[in-house]
């Protein structure tokens, strides 16, 4: 792959993963977005509802649909061009990068952003990471709001490798960083306040999320959920696009 390009994910008509929809997800749930997704991921999660990023054939990691996928139909490489190209088609105010695990591109992002912002003016620009891998010096000032969502010990990840404590450290210190917790149970808020209490991330700039891939389970969960918020006084999130739409590629 040259230098100006990037890894993109496909939808469900062989398509780069570049849709229109709204926010479904923490600090700006319910806005206007362009989402652009990215093939690639660092971490495995188990119950990860984008396997088709990165749980390709070959590949050891376990996940809860038992699934592998082929490289060669998941994943497509486009210049900053035509990634620019597509995303003003939507006339967008705002996008997300996300993935997958857009930080494993992370050289390019500035690019990608700034031919974004070439074709389409000056949008809002989201990028949502598992925040293992810190973002370099040149893409920091490009970005409005970093989702950084560390993974705890139900994914199925080590803690050696999703909790970067050098990248963690760096968001935290970062303005425009939200952080959001993908919470399966009730102990898990004690891995939350660990982390909170090691990086010094003030509760008001925490969302809590219940997991789930389907309304029911996110309904179920967010019951008990929104007490520990109100214990903790951090912020609730829903996944709204889950509602919306189901666990469904291009929402
Ligand atoms: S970090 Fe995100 S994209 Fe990567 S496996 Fe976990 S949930 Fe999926």
């Amino acid at each position: 792959m040259s230098q100006d390009t990037l890894w993109l994910a496909v939808d469900d008509h062989g398509n780069p993963e570049i849709f229109s929809s709204i926010q479904g997800e923490g600090a700006s749930l319910g806005a206007p977005r362009t989402f652009v997704r990215l093939s690639g991921c660092n971490l495995h999660c188990k119950w990860c509802d984008t396997a088709y990023t990165w749980n390709f054939e070959g590949t050891p990691f376990p996940h809860e649909d038992d699934v592998k996928f082929v490289p060669t139909e998941e994943r497509l490489s486009r210049s900053f061009e035509e990634i620019a190209a597509e995303v003003a088609k939507s006339q967008p105010s705002g996008i997300v990068i996300t993935g997958g695990e857009p930080m494993l591109q992370k050289g390019k992002l500035a690019a990608m952003i700034t031919a974004i912002k070439n074709e389409s003016g000056p949008v809002w620009v989201e990028i949502e990471t598992n925040g293992s891998i810190a973002p370099p010096a040149d893409l920091v000032p490009l970005v409005n709001q970093f989702n950084v969502s560390p993974k705890l010990s139900h994914s199925g990840n080590e803690a050696r490798t999703a909790l970067n404590p050098v990248s963690l450290a760096v968001y935290a210190q970062l303005p425009q960083s939200w952080f959001k917790f993908v919470i399966a149970t009730p102990d898990d808020l004690d891995e939350v306040l660990s982390l909170t209490r090691q990086f010094r991330i003030p509760h008001e700039r925490v969302y809590l999320m219940p997991l789930g891939r389907s309304s029911e389970e996110v309904r179920t969960r967010s019951k008990w959920l929104t007490e520990e918020c109100l214990r903790h006084g951090m912020n609730f999130t829903d996944r709204l696009h889950i509602h919306l739409y189901g666990d469904t590629r291009g929402t």
